[in-house]
């Protein structure tokens, strides 16, 4: 019976990301030969269960926007598999599927911008807009659509009488209650969000994290959540990947993750978080210089220049990730013998 349980409990994987890279090559010359690679995405492996979050955490150019298009098929992967665990169709490999295949596996993988004000086309009707996806995929069209955009905007805690406005007429946070639901109007199982609350107010951005973290409980969706800021990731993510020139190099559950880091750059990002207790003196990890061009990376571990705590090896060798305590894993070199400062640690 205990195991019927188990078994029952076990958390099912929805996408698994495994070894996925994405190279661009430099070229040179008239006859374009290739000199190098930007190394965007760099042999990336994550698993994303159901109604799960992952939130995918780096300063810009850590390539977590690039592993999401890499994972939509939007940009092709260099290498790697990319499985979707397709409800109807089981395991589809994104990454190498036909174009057909692909057209019904992505109406279950949705992706929502940054940027409410260029993801909505202001010559379209919300109605218009929402319906699109309904229309295009010949699921519902005139009243059976209308009724369903009426649905998807009631859900997202909009107006069903707003529908036959223009974009223009919404704030910015009812516009990215559009997109989100444009996003659901297919009833997709994962959602890929790009910093969805980055173009918003801090008060608006709380009531868009808890619409999201609502109509996953009621829809059971998984996310995967991009931003660089690490107070909205916190909230809104069970695991915690953190990127850095196209690598992970730490991932742990979120509440081990922020109290208790295993990599320098997580330390770092951490300590830069701002703590709304003016009064608490807070000595932060200063991270000097920029992220590096990862067209031509450091040697070794490849956050060696900006780490505090470096040592010769580490300009040598490539640290792996691996389990360095249970369910967190790093690519640090030193991860066992250094004690890093979590989040209320200052
Ligand atoms: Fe720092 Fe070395 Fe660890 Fe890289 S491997 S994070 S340089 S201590």
């Amino acid at each position: 019976m205990a195991s019927e349980l188990n078994a029952v409990r076990k958390p099912k994987p929805l996408l698994e990301i495994i070894h996925l890279k994405k190279h661009y090559p430099i070229t040179q010359g008239l006859l374009k030969r290739t000199v190098g690679y930007v190394k965007a995405v760099d042999d990336v492996s994550l698993t994303l269960n159901e109604a799960q979050t992952i939130g995918l955490v780096g300063e810009s150019g850590s390539g977590k926007s690039t592993l999401a298009h890499t994972v939509m098929r939007g940009i092709t992967p260099t290498a790697g598999t990319v499985i979707f665990h397709d409800q109807t169709r089981g395991a589809v490999d994104v990454a190498h599927a036909d174009s057909s295949t692909l057209r019904q596996v992505r109406r279950n993988m949705q992706m929502v911008f940054q940027d409410p004000f260029s993801s909505l086309n202001p010559r379209m009707t919300v109605l218009d807009i929402i319906a699109e996806p309904l229309e295009v995929n010949g699921i519902a069209k005139g009243k059976a659509a209308q009724e369903r955009v009426a649905e998807l905007l009631q859900l997202v805690g909009l107006r069903p009488e707003y529908m036959r406005r223009y974009p223009h007429a919404f704030s910015g946070g009812q516009r990215q209650r559009i997109v989100v639901a444009r996003a659901l109007a297919l009833n997709p199982r994962l959602v890929l969000m790009d910093e969805p609350t980055s173009a918003l107010d801090v008060s608006i951005q709380a009531q868009t994290l808890n619409l999201l973290k609502e109509l996953q409980s009621r829809l059971n969706l998984s996310y995967l959540f991009i931003s660089h800021d690490l107070g909205v990731v916190e909230h809104v993510s069970d695991l915690v990947a953190v990127m850095y020139v196209g690598r992970v190099v730490e991932i742990a559950p979120t509440n081990q993750l922020y109290q208790k880091p295993q990599h320098p750059y997580t330390e770092a990002l951490l300590s830069s978080i701002p703590k709304p207790d003016p009064t608490r003196k807070k000595q932060r990890i200063p991270i000097t210089g920029e992220i590096p061009n990862p067209a031509n990376p450091p040697s070794g571990c490849h956050f060696h220049p900006r780490c505090p705590y470096a040592q010769e090896v580490c300009k040598r060798e490539t640290p792996l990730l691996r389990e360095v305590k249970p369910g967190q894993f790093s690519a640090c070199h030193f991860s066992e013998e250094l004690s890093l400062k979590g989040v209320n640690d200052y």
